[in-house]
């Protein structure tokens, strides 16, 4: 996140000077890191959670069309990015890769079926294809049908179109290219503290691992894009947007296969429908990713509760959030989501032979012996108050949090996530560079044509750039 605002501002304004302080020693190490997160390129094409079933029965594509025309986004910076030089090698950063769903029972069946009628109208969404036919599935999705009894009721959609992301490769570029554009890089320094100075402009206080020094910056404009440890900074800025917001820390495990020939048979991304009571960020997926330079398939994630806000973090981060201004929020949350935090301990104490078992409804001749367990990384939800929710409301959103002035911004929340980067920093700029943004927009244009507008309502402008990113990306057209 950090990465893209970085180099958006630096296309956008070459002689601003930037600081970038990251408490350890590599960048990509925490969320962004390729195992810690899944590397879907979040575009709702097989994410079911983002088409919800209405009470007459129909399917509501809104939140679909949205998380799609953000990912649009980043497919077109990225493409300018390539284009200008600035990232090499594409196939190192995003790959082709379909993205099915895939479900079981008459419901779910039918709800598939209405999902993929409604969104393949949509210029988005086209070559979206529905089968509940045995043999087409069995071409499709090999691996999940071998040993399959053929009277089970399933049924799948598919679409080419899909991607995966390796988004620790992607902020590892972007980080050089943020140093070749003369971005001071400071690794191993941990920002413990931010306050105003009287003239508005912020102070943060620095701590340098390495020297085990102290140091202090001052900055006009500060972006807090700590993933996990935005909210502790954020509380520390002492804006009044800050009161009132907890986070609830979701930890994740991946199931990863060690056999070749296992990973060989399943070439797709397929998203299953999140279980009754779980949190739509543990919706198990059978994965294609291409990591480190290999094809491999990955089982999961598997949600589950530890108290850090980062994976590097601290079992006291959770307890260290509660503030006066947001306990009412947080045990409000604590009470209403009692549940989750059920759920979530159950997932924790889950045996191999538990996981073993998840993984048979996705490769029913699965064996344990083929798979090993990775820690994915920390997401922490934001806990808010909301009119339609009420006191301690869960989000899994991502949000950014401003002061008036547009001096401070900091990212919070997961999901959607990396993928919708470059929506987020556009939101962004436009808030807190409110006397810059008229002039940026023509550049802006430049490096994302479609912005401003909705591809879904221009479908000529959606076919001419979709060419080009598919081009520059080397993507499925
Ligand atoms: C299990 C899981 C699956 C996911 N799947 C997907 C997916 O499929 N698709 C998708 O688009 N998104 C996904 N996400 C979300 C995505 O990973 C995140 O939205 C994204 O990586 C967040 O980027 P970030 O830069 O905000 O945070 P990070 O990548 O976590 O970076 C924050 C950085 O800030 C540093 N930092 C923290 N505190 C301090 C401090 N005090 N001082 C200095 N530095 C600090 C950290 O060390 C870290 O390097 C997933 C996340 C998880 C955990």
């Amino acid at each position: 996140m950090s990465a893209t605002l970085g180099v958006m501002l630096k296309e956008l304004s070459p002689n601003l000077e930037i600081k970038l302080f990251e408490k350890l020693s590599k960048p990509a190490e925490e969320s962004s890191n390729e195992w810690n997160n899944a590397g879907t390129g979040h575009s709702a094409l097989c994410e079911m959670n983002y088409t919800k079933e209405e009470s007459d029965g129909s399917v509501n594509i809104d939140k679909a069309i949205q998380i799609n025309e953000q990912f649009q986004l980043s497919k077109q910076f990225w493409t300018y990015l390539v284009n200008q030089g600035q990232l090499t090698n594409p196939e190192d950063f995003i790959r082709p890769v379909p993205h099915m769903s895939f479900v079981y029972g008459d419901h779910n069946i039918e709800f598939l079926k209405k999902r993929c009628d409604a969104l393949s109208k949509n210029p988005l969404f086209n070559g979206m294809t529905f089968t509940d036919d045995f043999e087409t599935l069995k071409h499709w999705m090999p691996l999940m049908m071998e040993g399959r009894p053929s009277h089970d009721k399933i049924a799948a959609t598919k679409i080419e179109s899909g991607t995966d992301v390796n988004f620790g490769n992607l902020t590892r570029s972007l980080f050089d290219d943020l140093q070749d554009k003369g971005v001071e890089l400071n690794f191993n320094h941990s920002v413990q503290n931010l306050r105003r100075n009287q003239d508005n402009t912020w102070q943060l206080k620095i701590y340098n691992s390495e020297t085990k020094t102290t140091e202090y910056h001052n900055a006009n404009f500060v972006f807090i894009g700590a993933g996990g440890g935005s909210l502790p900074l954020l509380q520390k800025t002492g804006i009044k947007q800050a009161s009132n917001i907890g986070g609830f820390p979701v930890s994740g495990l991946f199931m990863v296969c060690n056999n070749d020939e296992v990973i060989a048979k399943h070439d797709a991304k397929v998203y299953g429908k999140a279980k009754v009571g779980a949190p739509p960020m543990s919706v198990p997926h059978l994965d294609t990713r291409y990591i480190e330079g290999k094809r491999s398939l990955l089982f999961g994630p598997f949600a589950g509760f530890s108290p850090k806000f980062l994976k590097t973090g601290s079992n006291i981060d959770l307890l260290g959030s509660v503030k006066p201004n947001n306990v009412l929020t947080m045990l409000s949350a604590g009470l209403k989501e009692m549940g989750l935090t059920k759920y979530l301990v159950e997932q924790v104490l889950l045996s191999d032979e538990k996981r073993l078992e998840e993984l048979k409804e996705f490769i029913p001749n699965a064996k344990l012996e083929d798979w090993e367990i990775v820690v994915a990384g920390q997401r922490v939800q934001v806990i808010k108050d909301t009119k339609e929710g009420g006191k301690g409301t869960l989000q899994f959103g991502t949000e950014l949090v401003t002061s008036d002035d547009g001096s401070i911004s900091a990212l919070l929340g997961a999901s959607p996530g990396a993928s919708t980067a470059v929506h987020v920093m556009l939101q962004l700029l436009e808030k807190c560079f409110p006397q810059d943004f008229p002039q940026w927009e023509d550049k802006i244009k430049q490096m994302i044509p479609s912005f401003r507008l909705q591809l879904s309502d221009h479908p000529d402008l959606f076919d001419e750039i979709n060419s080009s990113t598919s081009k520059a990306l080397g993507l499925y057209k």
